[in-house]
């Protein structure tokens, strides 16, 4: 078996659900007592959010890279970043290390393709819904038509990600409120949602739609477990 490594603590809620699958995944392939073998790497989101909303990215590129040195020399074969939004700085982590990058929407793109879908909602923080690296991923690299929500909606999406579900809060009102913006995706045109921030399925489960549901934590834990055993035979 392959170890995995993580770049995590982006938040911290959601990488707990990273152990937790990869774990699982791990369990249902080998047997009860085997699990996943981890190198994680957490950090203080605070650090990096801060640096986020200034726009100082290339800072954040390189507290990221120096993390993900780390992950691989505690031995990781491959490495997830545990977050969507930061992979709009994958190809600097990526140089930074010799270990592959799994990237997150090369994932979800696959389980989207797998699925015969070709128009999906998104939902997410502002970056990923905004900014090519991950929109514009799934539309130039995989094919795909991708629709956001209105500028109202998706600053509503972007606050309760990092006012609530970062901080570890649950709200109702929050998960009433997506799943409405959900439905207006869904009249639009979507085939398929992608839960696009790796806390949203700790709000929304695909068992709360009328339409299948890609959350990307568990889709990108699940083809980290793929290519970790992959190999091992
Ligand atoms: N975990 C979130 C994501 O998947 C947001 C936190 C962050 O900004 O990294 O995008």
């Amino acid at each position: 078996m392959k170890t995995i490594g993580l770049l995590g603590g982006m938040s911290w809620e959601s990488t707990a659900e990273y152990y937790r699958i990869l774990n699982e995944a791990v369990r249902d392939r080998l047997g009860p007592l085997h699990s996943a073998k981890i190198a994680l790497y957490s950090v203080d989101f605070s650090e990096i959010e801060t640096l986020q909303h200034q726009g100082r990215w290339s800072e954040a590129g390189a507290v990221l890279a120096e993390a993900a040195r780390a992950v691989e020399h505690a031995g990781a074969d491959l490495l997830l970043i545990c977050t969507n939004t930061m992979h709009k700085l994958a190809e600097e982590i990526q140089a930074a290390i010799r270990i592959p990058v799994l990237h997150i929407a090369d994932a979800t793109a696959d389980a989207i393709r797998g699925q015969g879908i070709g128009t999906v909602g998104l939902l997410a923080t502002r970056f990923t819904m905004e900014e090519a690296f991950y929109k514009g991923r799934l539309t130039g690299r995989h094919g795909l038509d991708v629709l956001v929500p209105e500028d109202l909606e998706r600053d509503l999406v972007h606050r309760v990600i990092y006012e609530e579900l970062c901080a570890g809060r649950i709200e109702p009102s929050s998960k009433a409120q997506y799943l409405r913006i959900i439905d207006g995706l869904i009249e639009r045109g979507a085939e398929g949602i992608v839960l696009g921030c790796t806390e949203i399925g700790l709000l929304v489960s695909p068992s709360d739609l009328r339409v299948p549901a890609f959350d990307t934590t568990a889709i990108h834990c699940l083809a980290a477990v793929e290519q970790a055993l992959d190999s091992a035979g």
